[in-house]
């Protein structure tokens, strides 16, 4: 009874979010936050980069409206919950939970943990949403590591049901229970995972696009044949040709090498077709070819 207490205290002690990283997941974390009542600042170096991610959570919202998901005369008050700042010192003081959505850089999270460790408020939690670093060594940076977590949201955020919960070594049950709390108030259904390369999510995944990569490469069948036999009879809704163009090239090689060297097992080691790929600059959709052309 004591401990469900204590938990309460934890999740009623959550009023205001600070997303860190205004890109890609970082609008989708702090529109969600916005939408479910929380008072959110969003945080980049790049005052450019807050003005696009302004523009596209209205854009989400409206989109949003016109299905008939929220009404349209919610997405003044939404917005009106995010604040946006570039000084993240500042912007950290009072803030009750800090979700780290920053580019995927060791150095850029080291100096994030370490200023949000220095300037907010001691009962804060400090998560990441990063997709290949451990959470057990950014927490070590900081003074708080009981404190600190992974929360792995999905692209895009405002769609995508599924977080991972990402338990760090030293990750406390407190801290635990809260964000996990905290994930189904956002709406998102959480997952359990321990801090080892890949989570769940991309350890089974990139494999899995790995392994197509190396049917190409040995002429098993051609790319289209490949993603076919994955929707026709896997009832997968990509192939995972396309799907790997989808997320970059160069994001699925990143993470190959994080799991192979984090696993110490060669089953991990990246095809060698996808370093070709990447060194070429062919890194899927955002460079206009792929494993397919996009034109
Ligand atoms: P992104 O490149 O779209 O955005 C990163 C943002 O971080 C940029 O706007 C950049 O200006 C900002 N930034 C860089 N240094 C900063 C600093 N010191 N302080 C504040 N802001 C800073 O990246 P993204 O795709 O949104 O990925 C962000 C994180 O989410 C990464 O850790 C990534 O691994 C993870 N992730 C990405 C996806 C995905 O599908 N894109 C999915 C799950 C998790």
């Amino acid at each position: 009874m004591f401990h469900c207490e204590l938990l309460e205290i934890a999740m009623a002690d959550i009023h205001s979010i600070l997303v860190v990283g205004a890109g890609t997941m970082g609008n989708g974390i702090a529109h969600v936050a916005a939408q479910n009542g929380y008072s959110v600042t969003l945080v980049d170096v790049s005052a450019e980069q807050l003005e696009r991610a302004l523009g596209i959570i209205r854009t989400n919202l409206q989109r949003q409206a016109s299905k008939g998901t929220i009404a349209e005369s919610d997405i003044p008050t939404i917005l009106g919950r995010i604040a946006t700042a570039t000084d993240l010192e500042a912007a950290a003081a009072g803030v009750d939970f800090a979700i780290e959505a920053a580019s995927e850089n060791l150095d850029i999270k080291r100096s994030i943990f370490r200023m949000l460790d220095a300037h907010a408020p001691a009962h804060c939690i400090l998560a990441s949403n990063t997709s290949s670093i451990s959470i057990t060594t950014i927490a070590a940076i900081t003074s708080r590591a009981d404190h600190v977590i992974g929360m792995h949201f999905f692209n895009p955020v405002p769609v995508m049901k599924l977080c991972e919960i990402v338990r760090g070594q030293a990750t406390s049950e407190e801290t635990y229970q809260a964000t996990f709390a905290l994930a189904q108030a956002l709406g998102k259904t959480p997952v359990t995972v321990k801090d080892y390369p890949g989570f769940v999510s991309n350890r089974i995944l990139m494999p899995m696009i790995n392994e197509a990569i190396y049917c190409l490469m040995e002429g098993v069948a051609s790319a289209e044949d490949i993603d076919t036999v994955m929707k026709l009879g896997m009832n997968h809704p990509m192939g995972p040709l396309q799907l790997a163009d989808f997320i970059g090239l160069d994001v699925c090689l990143a993470i190959m090498e994080v799991l192979h060297e984090g696993l110490g097992d060669d089953k991990y080691r990246p095809c060698p077709l996808l370093r070709r790929m990447v060194a070429a600059g062919y890194l899927g959709r955002k460079t206009g070819r792929g494993f397919y052309s996009y034109s």
